[in-house]
């Protein structure tokens, strides 16, 4: 067993800043979550957003700052891939993750599906539950079964969050998929204030853990400001994650 399937199998703490900004920035991030005892980082090269007119994402660039990073202060790294033909950007870059924009990009699932690296497959905002499983197939189907779910939230009518997490898909994934599954609640939520709340819902509903935006200057932030937690805030909600992991393990 892999040193990264053991920590898979125990638990899953992702935290970073939504885009690498620049160099600084990221080890600047980097030290304060190693500090805490975080193992595993994620940042974005590629970002896919919602206008084309907005910050894209510093590219390949970001991912060669990831891998420095990684090799000073060995993190697992977690990076968004968007285009099949990206893949070998990701040299070194443990975990993949397929963002709620391409949940159903089959062609990217199934290239994905033919590497032997860890997929993050987070749900589409409309998709189903049962959209989501079949989505992980074409993963699996290739040959690939190291995949982790991510519910991200859902659209709803409510509008006082920036989406809704969908609580009730966590045991459904759980029983109905042999994969890990875990939380994003500062997606889900899109402010600040409510993602330890959210997120420890997620952990009691018997999510594996947790992906969560930290920024040490949110308000600077070059994407998903609202929703950047302080690098100190984030310890309490590991310590409280794994108190209630133990309860519901009982
Ligand atoms: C992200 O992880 O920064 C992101 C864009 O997430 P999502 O695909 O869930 O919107
Ligand atoms: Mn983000």
């Amino acid at each position: 067993m892999t040193k990264l399937k053991k920590l898979l199998e125990k638990e899953i703490f992702i935290a970073g800043p939504c885009s690498i900004e620049d160099r600084d920035q990221v080890f600047r991030i980097g030290k304060k979550l190693k500090d805490l005892g975080v193992e595993i980082f994620r940042a974005g090269a590629f970002k896919p957003r919602t206008s084309p007119h907005t910050f894209q994402g510093i590219g390949k660039e970001g991912l060669d700052y990831l891998r420095e990073l990684k090799k000073e202060m060995g993190f697992y790294i977690v990076s968004e891939i968007v285009d099949p033909r990206h893949l070998d950007y990701f040299e070194d870059i443990d975990i993949l993750q397929v963002g709620t924009r391409n949940m159903q990009n089959f062609e990217l699932l199934k290239e994905l599906g033919k590497t032997d690296k860890y997929i993050l497959l987070k749900r589409g905002m409309a998709a189903t539950v049962e959209e989501f499983i079949q989505a992980s197939e074409y993963i699996r189907s290739m040959g690939n079964e190291k995949i982790i779910l991510c519910e991200r939230g859902i659209r709803t009518f409510e509008n006082s969050t920036r989406y809704t997490l969908d609580i009730s898909s966590i045991p459904i994934l759980k029983e109905r998929t042999p994969y890990k599954v875990i939380v994003d609640s500062s997606h889900a939520t899109g402010i600040a204030r409510y993602v330890s709340p959210v997120a420890l819902g997620g952990i009691a509903a018997g999510a594996d853990g947790f992906l969560i935006e930290v920024h040490d200057r949110p308000d600077q932030a070059l994407t998903d400001k609202d929703q950047a937690i302080l690098p100190e805030e984030l310890e309490p909600i590991i310590n409280k994650s794994r108190q209630i992991r133990k309860i519901i393990e009982r």
